[in-house]
């Protein structure tokens, strides 16, 4: 179903990122992954080996003019782009009295702003095709809050608030836009918590086990094949808000 088609993926060397984008790939679908520091060898290789192009990118979703280059670059190497997941982030978790403007806008800049950087350049493309799936990276802290994480549950939030809009205004045009909304999944972002919270967060999860990268994938895979879900937030958090 997704065979042939492009997807790119932002943030997409390591955690969520390179599985969604291994997911996508494994479906058949060509790859643009953006990545920001550093790319390990074996991710391209990985890719490859489901026998699909991929077209690395290094750069920074924050950057819009960035982010306007880069879907240059799909359309021709491409010509379409099918599939779009925002899912570059960063968080910098700080108690509110404590928070520095620098920790606030950092996080605002890449999780909210890098979302918005590729939906308004990537969306130019989608309309012309008349199709497109644009998935965003929510979390659950986007709907509950979080203490000590003022600035990121903000950035969420407004993912939430984005994906909604971005879904009513581009629908006419047979565009779907959707968030995931994750739990505590385990990767680089979580590894960092100290084991009690790790712990406190198991207490509160239903399910009882932490998230993998393969569950968030495989929600991503589900609504790019979706063609009649648009303007949702998927929690995908083992029970964790409900
Ligand atoms: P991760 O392992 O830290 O990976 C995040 C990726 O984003 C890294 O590859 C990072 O690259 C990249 N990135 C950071 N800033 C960027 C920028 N300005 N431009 C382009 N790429 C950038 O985190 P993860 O757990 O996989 O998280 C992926 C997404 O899921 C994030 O949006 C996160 O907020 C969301 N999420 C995660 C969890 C969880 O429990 N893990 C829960 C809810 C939501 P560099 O390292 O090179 O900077």
């Amino acid at each position: 179903m997704l065979e042939g088609k492009t997807a790119l993926v932002t943030g997409a060397a390591k955690g969520i990122g390179k599985a969604v984008a291994v997911a996508f790939a494994k479906e058949g679908c060509n790859i643009v992954l953006n990545y920001h520091s550093s790319l390990p060898d074996n991710v391209i290789k990985e890719i490859e080996g489901f026998d699909v192009k991929c077209m690395p990118v290094k750069g920074d979703v924050a950057d819009f003019n960035f982010a306007a280059g880069l879907i240059k670059d799909v359309k021709n190497e491409f010509k379409t782009l099918d599939i779009l997941v925002n899912n570059a982030g960063i968080t910098r978790d700080m108690l509110l009295m404590r928070m520095s403007e620098e920790q606030f806008d950092s996080v605002i800049d890449t999780n909210l702003k890098g979302a918005f950087n590729m939906i308004r350049h990537a969306s130019s493309l989608m309309l012309k095709q008349r199709s497109g799936s644009i998935i965003n990276m929510a979390s659950v802290v986007g709907i509950t809050g979080n203490v000590g994480q003022a600035n990121y549950a903000a950035s969420k939030a407004g993912i939430i608030g984005l994906t909604k809009s971005v879904a009513k205004e581009l629908a006419a045009r047979g565009i779907t836009c959707n968030a995931i909304a994750p739990g505590f999944v385990e990767t680089d972002m979580t590894d960092v918590l100290a084991e009690d919270t790790k712990k406190a967060m198991l207490d509160v999860i239903p399910l009882k086990r932490y998230g993998q990268v393969k569950d968030i994938a495989d929600a991503a895979v589900f609504l790019a094949k979706s063609s009649y879900i648009t303007g949702q937030v998927l929690n995908v958090d083992g029970g964790m808000v409900m």
